[in-house]
């Protein structure tokens, strides 16, 4: 019998794990796979940009996780440089082009068919097309090839006095550039468009990490729209210009979000959600089409505490799909249930983590909650090195259970949100949460765990709100 034919589009995270994973399950003479990636490089770490630019870790290559002949050598038929153009879902094939040989004049389009078919696509940075914007200087960082051709450019104004950067866009990826740069001897301004920094907190988390940014030496204006990119003689970046201000510039770095890499899907008629990712069940099988599967960035998923799907572009999510995928179309079964939307960052020391909903998103589900936020420290008062850590929680009035944990502060501070995704996860109330059996030393937290001082907190909240009313 002839071998089934996958076929994977995109071929980084995503796409990547369930080839991988599909290949773990199945033979080369069971399953023959072919993946298609349009850029230079595969299964890469996206998330270790911000680090290598700022010169902490090496790359691009220790940023890469495997390399396409890695891939090759078992069995993966990898094609670099290959961009799949059309999927025709009736007569299951798709349409592929090279980028790198006559691709303008599309001569070099070919079908390719498939038994089964991935769409890992990832997603797509925002760029407005402001004036300027494609002026030497000014640079995304979604890739390698952005993060090589950003230290290109910074290698060339090394030896530039005063240097300059902007970053526009203030979530986790602008203030990640913005430690990076400051790394470099960079004196850096980001500009935002929203009330506060990091548009994943509430605004008065976002405030404790505008005052910290502050503290840094980053300039953080808040409230103010980028209009134009100014360009010098030399055609390069000097200055991005805002409707009142003008900020000098020898670089720019742009962090303002990604939307779902999804044209083709689109096109192909499958199934897009209101952010437009692709939308599938809980296989990862894209609803209503049995022989094709998506994951990563370029769907939406499930959101457990909210019940709606919303798009959440993290390389986390994106390798579990692939390896979710990858069970399901190498014969055997996985889910992916959902996520709490857990997240975690840093700018310098400041560390700035997320899990559930924030007020907003509560308030837009129809969700009441009662608020608390505590001060308390990263470890025994007493102990050298404590350092302040805010942490604000959200409770479902009357049932108390936990709809969400903002934490903002030093050492330990980030990670430990993860107490409160698991608790989430588990569905507990906050007065369960008091009771965790977590660990404790001094060097490590207070005898009460930041944490579990939120969740006391809450319980009186609710408590207190349940007596009110
Ligand atoms: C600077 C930065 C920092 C980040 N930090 C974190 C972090 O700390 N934690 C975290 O969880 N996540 C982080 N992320 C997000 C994470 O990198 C992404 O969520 C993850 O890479 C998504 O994987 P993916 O496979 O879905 O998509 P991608 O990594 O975008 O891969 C999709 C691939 O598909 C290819 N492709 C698209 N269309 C086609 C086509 N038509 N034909 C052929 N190939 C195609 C693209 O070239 C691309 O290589 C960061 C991202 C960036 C940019």
């Amino acid at each position: 019998m002839a071998a089934e034919r996958l076929v994977v589009i995109g071929g980084d995270a995503a796409g990547m794990s369930a080839a991988s994973q599909a290949r773990r399950l199945r033979s080369p003479d069971e399953l023959e796979i072919t993946a298609f990636e349009r850029g230079h490089f595969t299964s890469y770490s996206a998330c270790g940009i911000p680090y290598w630019v700022g010169g902490e870790v090496d790359g691009p290559d220790a940023l890469i996780a495997r390399s396409p002949e890695a891939h090759r050598e078992r069995s993966i038929d990898l094609r670099m440089r290959t961009e799949v153009t059309e999927i025709d879902v009736a007569g299951r094939r798709v349409r592929v082009r090279d980028v790198d040989s006559g691709a303008a004049a599309g001569g070099d389009e070919r079908w390719h068919g498939y038994d089964k078919l991935v769409i890992a696509t990832g997603a797509r940075p925002l760029r407005p097309p402001l004036p300027g914007i494609d002026a030497p200087g000014v640079h995304g960082v979604q890739t390698l090839d952005d993060g090589q051709a950003l230290l290109d450019t910074l290698g060339e104004l090394e030896r530039t006095e005063g240097r300059r950067a902007v970053v526009v866009g203030a979530g986790y990826i602008g203030v990640e550039m913005a430690e990076a740069l400051i790394r470099r001897g960079y004196a850096v301004t980001v500009l935002n468009r929203d009330e506060q920094p990091m548009p994943t907190l509430d605004p008065d988390m976002g405030a404790l990490v505008h005052e910290a940014m502050c503290g840094l030496g980053i300039e953080t204006v808040n409230g103010t729209t980028v209009t134009k990119i100014l360009t010098g003689e030399d055609g390069r970046v000097r200055a991005v210009a805002t409707e009142d201000e003008e900020y000098p510039a020898d670089v720019v770095v742009l962090g303002l979000g990604v939307r779902p890499e999804t044209e083709l899907a689109r096109a192909a008629g499958l199934p897009l959600g209101p952010s437009g990712g692709l939308l599938t069940d809980l296989s990862m099988r894209v609803r209503g089409y049995e022989d094709i599967w998506a994951g990563g960035d370029c769907v939406e998923v499930l959101d457990l505490v909210s019940g709606r799907t919303r798009h959440i572009a993290l390389g986390t999510h994106a390798n579990k799909h692939g390896q979710v995928i990858g069970a399901n179309v190498g014969g055997g079964y996985a889910t992916f249930p959902g996520v709490v939307g857990t997240a975690v960052s840093k700018v310098c020391d400041l560390e700035i983590a997320r899990t559930g909903l924030l007020e907003a998103q509560a308030t837009a589900v129809g969700l009441r909650y009662v608020s608390v936020t505590v001060e308390s420290t990263s470890r025994a008062g007493y102990y050298p090195g404590t350092r302040p850590m805010h942490v604000k929680m959200l409770a479902e009035r009357r049932t108390g259970r936990l709809l969400g944990v903002q934490i903002v502060g030093r050492e330990g501070a980030g990670k430990r949100v993860d107490i409160a995704a698991v608790a989430l996860t588990a569905g507990m109330t906050v007065e369960e949460m008091t009771a965790l059996d977590l660990g404790y030393a001094p060097p490590f937290s207070p005898v009460w765990d930041p944490v579990l001082v939120a969740a006391r907190k809450a319980t009186s909240a609710v408590a207190a709100d349940v007596r009110a009313r």
